[in-house]
């Protein structure tokens, strides 16, 4: 493209400044009110879903640097928050379990202290008794809550320990949860929740599921993945 032409606004609310020709910083409210910022806190996610492409981020994250720092700190979240204009909600999910991380309901804690909304992805793995407690006294704008399956495809155990960690959460009785399985959800899972949840179909992350590698149990999200193609993206677009 021609230097000479003006410079568009780009996404997130961040446009440069053709006159001086700096990248300026600024915070376009019409841009930014739809706005996320996704966090993944530590990389590598224990539960392993079929339909994660976890290798292939694991790989190119390690690409040039096999010691890279894999777990973010509160220090680092702050760092990073003051670059975000506070229109901008925070997304705790990524590409890995947040509760894993020892900080991040201190993060989450922070991030809707300096005004942002905050929303949660969890599957509840690694969450401790505290953090759970903790969440109810937070602003968190909604809760998805990634529930195991009944085909193994998601790596979570349905132990003792998972089961009394699911209830203490649901004994919150907050308002604002999004029970969700992807697949059909674990038959010992509605006694707990008391709640229907939403399954849905396997979708391809960026196009990253191999389908031949899927199990014989998800012929039906097969299907569904042959009849709509292999990319597929389910962001609403009011929140692009
Ligand atoms: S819980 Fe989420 S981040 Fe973890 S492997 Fe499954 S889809 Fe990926």
């Amino acid at each position: 493209m021609s230097g000479s032409m003006p410079s568009r606004p780009r996404r997130g609310g961040i446009r440069s400044n053709p006159r001086c020709g700096l990248e300026e910083k600024m915070t376009d409210f019409k841009f930014t009110l739809s706005r996320w910022v996704e966090f993944t806190l530590d990389m590598g996610c224990p539960n392993s879903c079929v339909y994660c492409p976890q290798k292939l981020l694991m790989s190119r994250y390690y690409e040039n640097d096999g010691k890279r720092k894999s777990s973010m700190t509160l220090g680092d979240f702050k760092n990073i928050l003051e670059n975000i204009p506070k229109e901008v909600a925070i997304d705790f999910a990524g590409m890995g379990e947040p509760l894993i991380n020892p900080e991040a309901v201190d993060m989450m804690a922070y991030a809707a202290r300096k005004g942002h909304k905050v929303h949660l992805y969890t599957s509840l793995r690694g969450a401790s008794p505290k953090q759970i407690l903790r969440l109810k006294d937070l602003p968190i704008s909604s809760f998805v809550l990634h529930l195991p399956d009944g085909d193994g495809l998601m790596k979570l155990k349905v132990d003792a320990d998972y089961k009394k960690r699911l209830a203490l959460f649901h004994s919150l009785n907050l308002p604002n949860v999004l029970y969700t399985c992807i697949g059909k959800v674990h038959s010992e899972i509605p006694g707990i929740i008391k709640v229907e949840p939403l399954e849905t179909p396997i979708v391809s992350r960026a196009g990253t599921l191999d389908t031949n590698e899927m199990p014989e149990q998800v012929k039906l999200t097969r299907n569904f993945m042959a009849k709509t193609g292999k990319r597929l993206c389910r962001q609403p677009t009011n929140r692009r």
